[in-house]
């Protein structure tokens, strides 16, 4: 597999079912060896190492040196429209759209932040071939993001 982007949805149950289905191993074997991992939304909370207001149990595939906290905006009516500056993808800003979505709030020295909130929260970060956003740039049809990440897949 040359890449994967694992989407938004619900990460608890990407969890449980990766796991039932034998999928979660093998995957983790994936991102350890270097395969270009997208994550989006409940995508990014599956690819960090730690996941904070997870719910009992649940677990992550890691390879992202960081701290998630899923729902941090609050509920689905918390759900929200910002743009966003990103120097890595340059002019104009990237509409991005918030599910239910979840921040960093914690990153290690080898992960960079692609893009912030005014307030500074982190929205986006890289570390190595791993991409992550909280935010769902397949509603907006600006491909910046995918053109990004195909350029990892293509280095990898
Ligand atoms: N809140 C969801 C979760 O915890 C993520 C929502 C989304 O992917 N839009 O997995």
């Amino acid at each position: 597999m040359a890449g994967l982007v694992i989407p938004g949805g619900e990460s608890s149950v990407m969890d449980k079912l990766s796991r039932a289905f034998g999928l979660a191993d093998p995957l983790k074997a994936a991102i350890s060896s270097g395969m270009p991992v997208y994550g989006t939304c409940a995508g990014l909370i599956m690819i960090a190492d730690r996941v904070l207001d997870a719910i009992a149990g649940q677990q992550s595939l890691g390879g992202l040196d960081i701290s998630v906290r899923r729902n941090a905006f609050g509920s689905q009516l918390d759900s929200f429209e910002t743009d966003l500056d990103i120097p890595a993808l340059g002019a104009p800003p990237v509409h991005a759209v918030f599910i239910r979505a979840p921040i960093v709030e914690e990153a290690g020295a080898g992960v960079r932040t692609l893009a912030s909130l005014s307030d500074g929260r982190v929205v986006a970060v890289e570390q190595g071939n791993l991409l992550g956003t909280s935010f769902h740039p397949e509603m907006t049809g600006d491909t910046r993001f995918h053109e990004y990440f195909l350029a990892k897949v293509r280095s990898a």
